[in-house]
């Protein structure tokens, strides 16, 4: 859809208002949610659960073609029917203030019968609703997995969320015995996530799920233009698993164990395509797991060249928020190539690191990761990692799995020698 064009039961309305900058409009409509749940079935445009439709708001509010960024907008919403939103209260009931980039980002809405989940994550204003029948698990378990699950997303913040506010919506999805099933999540200005669970998952299952730290980790992503999977997957990738392991509930033996078997998948054996060829042509491909774990590889390397070269006081962590602070200036959203220059950049040009991202984005033979585990004191022995803290970068591995860096470091030191990549 357009911005501009406005969505009206089953029809595209595209007539526009020429709008003199300064003036203001009122303008009021009705949607028929219901229709469009029955006609789409997609969670991007709506979606019946149970008697509640979940909307993403770009196909409910009308959208003037061009919007200025400082634009402040009020929506007045009509009616009764219970209406949850990430949208900021605005002074009135049912009234709320938007700005220009939640306007051109979407949140998701949760008309008609939903429940209030008691949801808390200190320094975060989140809140979640769940629609539907109540699970097996019950809503204590619903409140817990995403209290925790936010949680480890705002640590990696320092405490907070990179959005204003933030709504979760939990769906159950039926005869699925896992607990995260599937999920999705809107992030520019406003956040809100739905999180599809297994309707006949075990209350404590929920502590394993990856799901819902997967799409709450995805808050943190910089904006990038058009897609860059590698990058926006690949490193939600590999913080859904290292935040878990922060946040206590995936012990480091296990934690270790499930990045290096992904790692194999994603960039330890040989390729048919180079990654960033590979993630271009997702869509059609399909090769979610190349492309997810490739670029989680990615990230790793990343992650372990900048600790082992300033001795823990960069990272990823710091790297990552810098690039998505940059990306939400007035500079705007990166390009894939942008990313890449500022990634190689955060490495001085010597340094083994800026090989093996090469390397990694677009070379086809496997990366040595062994040989990286084995400078960090890791390797696999079962269901379970094992750990050597004899090993030359004990202290980089330690501290991947411990708290994020809080800022920057001045002095840096020389690099010691590569590993050459293949
Ligand atoms: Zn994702």
């Amino acid at each position: 859809m357009r911005a501009g064009d406005a969505f009206v039961g089953d029809a595209f309305v595209t007539d526009r208002l020429a709008q003199p900058r300064g003036a203001q409009w009122v303008v009021s409509w009705r949607v028929d949610a219901g229709a469009m749940a029955d006609a789409h079935r997609d969670v991007d445009v709506a979606l019946r659960a149970g008697d509640a439709v979940i909307v993403n708001d770009c196909n409910l509010l009308l959208r003037p073609a061009e919007v200025p960024p400082d634009t402040r907008i009020t929506v007045r919403v009509a009616g009764e029917v219970l209406l949850s939103a990430p949208w900021l209260p605005g002074g009135a009931p049912r009234t709320y203030t938007l700005s220009a980039a939640a306007l051109e980002g979407g949140s998701y809405l949760v008309f008609g019968p939903q429940r209030a989940l008691d949801v808390k994550v200190p320094g975060a204003p989140v809140s979640a609703v769940a629609v539907g029948r109540p699970g097996r698990a019950g809503d204590a378990a619903l409140t817990t997995w995403v209290s925790r699950s936010a949680g480890m997303s705002a640590r990696f913040g320092g405490g907070s969320l990179p959005v204003a506010r933030t709504l979760v919506v939990v769906v159950p999805w039926a005869e699925q015995s896992d607990p995260g099933v599937f999920g999705s999540t809107l992030r520019w200005g406003l956040g809100s996530a739905v999180l599809f669970y297994g309707a006949e998952a075990p209350a404590e299952s929920f502590a394993a799920d990856w799901v819902a730290p997967h799409e709450l980790f995805h808050l943190h992503n910089p904006d990038v233009v058009h897609r860059v999977p590698w990058f926006t997957e690949g490193f939600t990738t590999y913080y859904q698993d290292v935040l878990r392991a922060r946040g206590g509930v995936r012990p480091p033996p296990v934690a270790w164990k499930g990045l290096l078997d992904g790692f194999r998948h994603g960039c330890a054996t040989d390729q048919r395509t180079p990654l960033r060829a590979a993630s271009a042509d997702m869509r059609r491909n399909h090769d979610y797991r190349r492309v997810y774990w490739g670029g989680a590889c990615t990230a790793f390397i990343l992650d372990v060249a900048l600790r082992e070269h300033t001795d823990n006081r960069e990272s990823l962590d710091t790297v990552y928020r810098a690039l998505a602070a940059e990306s939400r200036g007035p500079g705007g959203a990166l390009d894939e190539a942008g990313v890449v220059e500022r990634l190689r950049n955060a490495l001085p040009a010597d340094h083994w690191g800026r090989a093996w991202l090469h390397a990694s984005l677009d070379g086809r033979a496997a990366l040595p990761v062994g040989e990286l585990a084995s400078r960090l004191g890791v390797s696999v022995s079962g269901e379970q990692a094992r750990f050597d803290d004899g090993a030359p970068w004990s202290h980089v591995r330690r501290a991947i799995l411990e708290e994020p860096v809080p800022s920057p470091a001045p002095a840096r030191r020389p690099a010691t020698p590569p590993p050459p990549p293949r």
